[in-house]
């Protein structure tokens, strides 16, 4: 799982999810975390499928947790001053999910595969503040983690590292193995309905990072066939991995969504929040 990390780690942020000039520094931060993170928990399970990782529990709190080690385990990243605010920005998007108004048809399924949003919120704030549970004492009260769960997320933190550690030492394609396969990036045209699907597209491709983790992820790992990363319109905000077909699928709604929903996260509006 080095290289995953590696991976995650050599990555810098997702620069291009900025689209409206109207946009906050601190709402394009949100936007470029959790476009990363959807992406690499995406990758998660790609990495579970094509690997054939050993997985205990669910496979969705497994590539959460391969998507959040991931991101906030490159070395570089974590020592630049905005880490922890990315962190929370992942953990908040699952509280706005979590406590937003509910239309009449959603309801809450508790057989679904993933947690429940409350729960994600908590297990990624969990994680976050166990990350350094010294310097970022702080985010328990930033994220209402309670006393109860915040005193073993230390533990929980290096409980997810150390799987990790061992993903890395197992599954890393050794140096002298060639690489026979890999992860080709596809651009589908931008939706109609996204006003500025043109410019999101351009700065994707200009960004270069759709291929520097499909090539990362390449490299780094022996895949046993050649795989698909595509950025498409699906018609909702979605992200997934088909393992029949082998191809990674982020939408181009779901990068629209969140930048939605960055403008109802009170964290990012200071000012307005405190009226
Ligand atoms: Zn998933």
């Amino acid at each position: 799982m080095r290289a995953l990390i590696a991976l995650i780690f050599l990555m810098p942020a997702l620069a291009f999810a900025s689209p409206a000039q109207t946009m906050t520094p601190q709402e394009l931060r949100f936007v470029t975390a959790n476009a990363e993170f959807t992406l690499f928990h995406e990758m998660g399970h790609l990495l579970i499928n094509e690997l054939r990782l050993p997985v205990l529990g669910r496979e969705e709190d497994a590539a959460d947790q391969l998507g959040f080690m991931g991101l906030f385990l490159i070395d570089e990243r974590q020592r630049e001053a905005d880490f922890p605010e990315r962190m929370l920005d992942i953990a908040d998007y699952w509280r706005v999910e979590w406590q937003r108004p509910k239309r009449p048809d959603e309801e809450i399924r508790e057989w679904d595969s993933h947690a429940l949003d409350a729960q994600r919120f908590y297990n990624i704030a969990c994680l976050a503040y166990g990350s350094d549970p010294v310097r970022l004492e702080w985010m328990i009260q930033a994220t209402g983690l309670p006393d109860e769960r915040a005193f073993f997320c230390p533990d929980e933190y290096q409980q997810a590292r150390h799987a990790v550690n061992w993903f890395q030492e197992h599954f890393r394609r050794p140096p002298e193995e060639p690489v026979r396969h890999r992860i080709q990036v596809v651009y589908d045209p931008p939706p109609p309905s996204l006003d500025d699907g043109e410019e999101l597209l351009a700065r994707v491709r200009a960004s270069g990072e759709l291929e520097k983790v499909a090539e990362k992820a390449s490299t780094s790992f022996p895949l046993p066939r050649d795989l698909t990363l595509r950025l498409t319109s699906c018609g909702a905000p979605d992200a997934w991995y088909n393992r029949i077909s082998g191809e990674l699928t982020l939408c181009y709604e779901r990068i629209a969504y969140f930048r939605e929903l960055a403008a109802r996260v009170p964290r990012l509006h200071p000012a307005a929040s405190s009226r």
